[in-house]
């Protein structure tokens, strides 16, 4: 689904080479994890392959197609939901307003059972009620809460690719098996 063809991406600001000539199949589905020391380029590919910044030079290509300057807002706004490494919840929102705000956008109806059924995906709510978990605040969430409760948003758009950026390091070693066993 997804082919990148000796990728390379400079940062015309500093010059820097942040990638350097990567060749890489990504087939239909899977879960792919990738890793490398600060400032190996993890986040500067995730941008590229979720439609956020464009290659130096090389191709990427999703489903045969080339992504670039004229197809990359399709591409993203048709196939890409991104989890970022601060999740970015609006925090003077409750989780159901920004559940509730993401079905808007996805263009998606939205009723309490919606709500509920793409919450229980991410196996939530874990503790107490229902009503009362869709009423807290970002602020009164733990990270492993915060995290999951943003993928439940970014699956509300049914997206053909998931990318998140550093997963495992807002949440403790207990929440990482159950990360991993949701992200299957
Ligand atoms: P990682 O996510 O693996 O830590 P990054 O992709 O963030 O690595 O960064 C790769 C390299 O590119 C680093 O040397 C970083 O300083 C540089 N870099 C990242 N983003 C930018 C940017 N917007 N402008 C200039 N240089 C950048
Ligand atoms: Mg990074």
């Amino acid at each position: 689904m997804i082919d990148l063809l000796s990728l390379t991406k400079i940062y015309k600001q500093s010059g820097k080479k942040a990638l350097d000539g990567i060749t890489l199949s990504l087939p239909e589905s899977g879960l792919f994890l990738l890793s490398g020391p600060s400032g190996s380029g993890k986040t500067t590919l995730l941008n590229i392959l979720g439609g956020m910044d464009l290659p130096s030079s090389g191709d990427f290509l999703f489903c045969g197609q080339k992504v670039d300057s004229k197809s990359i807002d399709q591409y993203r706004t048709n196939n890409v939901a991104f989890v970022f490494q601060s999740f970015n919840l609006i925090e003077n929102y409750t989780v159901f307003e920004n559940l509730k705000l993401a079905f808007s956008l996805a263009g998606r109806e939205c009723e309490k059972k919606d709500v509920a059924e793409v919450l229980k995906e991410v196996n939530l709510p874990d503790d107490g009620e229902l009503d009362e978990f869709l009423a807290k605040t970002p602020n009164h969430l733990s990270g492993g809460q915060r995290q999951r409760v943003a993928i439940a948003r970014a699956l509300i758009k049914r997206p053909k690719i998931l990318l998140l950026d550093e997963p495992t390091s807002a949440i403790d070693r207990k929440n990482i098996d159950s990360l991993l066993s949701i992200l299957k």
